[in-house]
């Protein structure tokens, strides 16, 4: 099968972030900016298989790009040690790739990353693993729907995988759906989970597919005309 080429900004390269740049690698993605200002933890390595003991205290980026580079030599990757949290901020990153992954762990990122898909058309993936549940969907470029048609507001209180733990082989496959989401966008293949969220649960091993339409009350959304759902 051929490469599939084109350029990925993975924001966070941590559970998700790791195994979703390690299959973009694989299928013979371009170009990778990996975003991440934290450095290598143990008690991580469980879900972050891109790093070794041996990466331990070292900066996430510049670990992930050597391993994924050992991987695929050919491929070029742009290290960004930033935490992004402002939706221009995150656009601007973005800017010159053609598509945006979001690996964060927290609503205030994820609502920054969806404010800049909508605003900046850009199409996003997102997913997000906590406990035992997974999921994943995608942002079209400019919404209509995006990710605050479904969540309007974040939790009264944030869950982590700090407070609430994770399996990491959840966080693997829920990273390796985002990736192939992507791969899928980039190709122009298939069916793309747009206005469709991807759920996982692994204590019933069961998979969704909830779908869900624009909502006139999004505060997104209705900001942005003339928005494009189309594939690339
Ligand atoms: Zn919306």
């Amino acid at each position: 099968m051929r490469a599939t080429g084109g350029s990925v900004l993975l924001l966070g390269v941590g559970g998700l972030g790791c195994a979703a740049a390690l299959a973009l690698t694989a299928s013979g993605v371009q170009r990778l900016g990996l975003v991440d200002s934290d450095q290598v933890a143990l008690s991580n390595l469980h879900r972050q298989i891109l790093y070794r003991m041996s990466d331990l205290g070292q900066n996430k980026v510049e670990r992930a790009a050597h391993h994924l580079r050992a991987l695929a030599p050919e491929l070029q990757v742009e290290l960004f040690r930033e935490r992004p949290t402002e939706s221009r901020d995150i656009a601007e990153l973005a800017s010159g790739y053609d598509l945006l992954i979001d690996g964060t762990d927290n609503f205030r990122s994820r609502f920054a990353a969806n404010e800049a898909a909508v605003h900046y058309r850009l199409p996003l993936v997102h997913g997000a693993a906590i406990g035992q549940r997974g999921q994943v969907c995608l942002v079209p470029p400019g919404g209509r729907p995006c990710l605050r048609c479904l969540f309007a507001d974040p939790p009264p209180q944030e869950v982590s995988c700090r407070s609430e733990g994770v399996f990491g082989p959840l966080v693997g496959e829920v990273g390796w759906l985002m990736a192939m989401e992507a791969v899928k966008w980039l190709r122009g293949m298939g069916e793309v989970l747009i206005g469709r969220l991807l759920t996982i649960d692994l204590e019933s091993a069961r998979r969704r597919v909830v779908p869900w339409s624009v909502n006139p009350s999004c505060p997104v959304c209705p900001q942005v005309t003339g928005s494009s759902t189309g594939v690339n």
